[in-house]
């Protein structure tokens, strides 16, 4: 990867809001660590977690389709059901960094821990990742870029701030750098640095199968907004729980893998592949940060569920990284599959009444309602009548009055008989309001 101009050395006190900044560790977070990472012969009478001995679960024993069952024996069923580090536990972590590495081959996991090397730690599914990213850098009044339509999760994330969310354009290739560039263009990169600078310090983007509108960022675009963060010095975060549902080979090369300074936080997410309810997401990104937002989790959730790591860590760990990317592989056929369907049912249904481009990854189709206005009224009151529903684009919109002419079909749950059968019924909606 080739980027002009000499490697910045990154201030990452510069971009930390006044909460954040105030976070001091937790003494008897620090212990927990400690333990979790001690021989057994320690005796410790420090912790005040419970005696695992009196709680009522003993094992378990899960199936796995087409593979080992997963046992969770006396011994480890105790460590399952006891509080554990908030980094996640070291397994799970462990096997997490070693994919990260082989996938994105960030530049920062060679930094030393001052330039931000890479780091990474387990949350409550990207979700809670996002929220302590967002709280950790973004301030009442900030500038912050982002392209929307976005997903919804992020605008109740990021509004309640009180930030000023800059919207930058976007197409179904994702953001478009030009339009980027005539942004930041207001500003003199000089100032950046200067304390009160209004220049964004954030931008947020969903690289791969956007939710809402299933676009994908080309690699092309993702180097060009990569040179404006090194110009203007701000942060980008990576926001990408459809990477692993993306439909063609090779994967798109992400931030991560290019962040030749060490100032992408990336958020994966298990929820599209293994469980949404088991709640596993992982922030990865400059050590400095990441342990900022260890911080925050050490005062609030204290650690994503015990149980659930330990479920997916062995699951992971008995089919290896190789087992892990054929599962993937099967998750994504099926999704491939089921895009195809809602194309082809869209083709048949939709062809004259709408527009849409066909999504490389994620679970989404964006579709444009011609001679529609606003989607809102027509989705919320008339299409329940021909029993169909689909989002209604405007909640994506910064602004969710602004009038928007889009809907967001998800293909990832109904039979493609259902998705044949929504189309027609949303086809004769759509001719009816025309
Ligand atoms: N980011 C985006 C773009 C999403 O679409 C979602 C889930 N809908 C999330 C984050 C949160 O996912 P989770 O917390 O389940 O990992």
């Amino acid at each position: 990867m080739f980027f002009r101009g000499p490697i910045r050395s990154m201030n990452y006190a510069r971009f930390l809001t006044a909460v954040s900044a105030a976070r001091r560790p937790s003494p008897i977070r620090i212990l927990t660590e400690l333990q979790q990472r001690s021989p057994p012969s320690l005796i410790s009478l420090a912790g005040g977690a419970p005696n695992p001995n009196t709680f009522p679960f003993q094992s378990a024993t899960i199936k796995v389709k087409g593979g080992e069952a997963l046992v969770l024996d006396e011994p480890l069923m105790k460590r399952a059901l006891q509080y554990s580090g908030s980094y996640g536990i070291p397994e799970l972590l462990s096997w997490m960094k070693d994919l990260q590495k082989s996938l994105h081959n960030p530049p920062t996991a060679g930094f030393s821990p001052e330039r931000g090397q890479m780091e990474m730690c387990v949350t409550t599914g990207s979700q809670e990742g996002l929220c302590k990213i967002f709280e950790m850098l973004v301030s009442s009044g900030d500038n912050v870029l982002l392209d929307a339509p976005t997903y919804s999760g992020t605008l109740a994330a990021l509004q309640p701030l009180g930030c000023n969310l800059i919207n930058v354009p976007s197409d179904h290739h994702g953001m478009i750098p030009a339009d980027l560039r005539k942004i930041l263009g207001q500003w003199d990169p000089a100032e950046a640095q200067k304390p009160g600078s209004s220049i964004p310090r954030v931008l947020y983007t969903i690289p791969n199968g956007g939710n809402p509108t299933g676009a994908s960022m080309t690699h092309e675009r993702k180097q060009e907004v990569y040179e404006l963060a090194r110009k203007y010095d701000f942060l980008i975060i990576e926001d990408d729980p459809y990477y692993f549902l993306q439909f063609q080979k090779p994967w798109a090369p992400t931030f991560l893998s290019m962040d030749v300074d060490g100032r992408v936080l990336r958020t994966d997410s298990f929820s599209k592949i293994l469980s949404s309810g088991l709640r596993i997401g992982f922030v990865t990104g400059p050590k400095p940060l990441v342990e900022r937002v260890v911080l925050h989790i050490q005062a609030s959730t204290m650690h994503t569920s015990t149980f659930t790591q330990l479920m997916v860590s062995q699951l992971l760990h008995n089919w290896g990284p190789g087992g892990f990317l054929k599962h993937i592989d099967g998750v994504i056929d099926f999704y491939r599959s089921q895009r195809n369907s809602m194309l082809s049912s869209a083709d048949k249904w939709l062809k004259d009444v709408a527009e849409w481009h066909p999504p490389m990854a994620g679970m989404f189709l964006w579709i444009k309602l011609k001679g529609i206005k606003d989607t809102q009224q027509l989705i919320m009151e008339r299409a329940l009548e021909k029993e169909v529903l689909l989002v209604p684009g405007g909640v994506f919109n910064i602004n969710s009055s602004d009038p928007c002419p889009y809907v967001r079909a998800a293909f990832s749950l109904s039979t493609p008989q259902q998705i044949d059968e929504a189309f027609r019924r949303l086809a004769d909606l759509i001719k009816e309001a025309m």
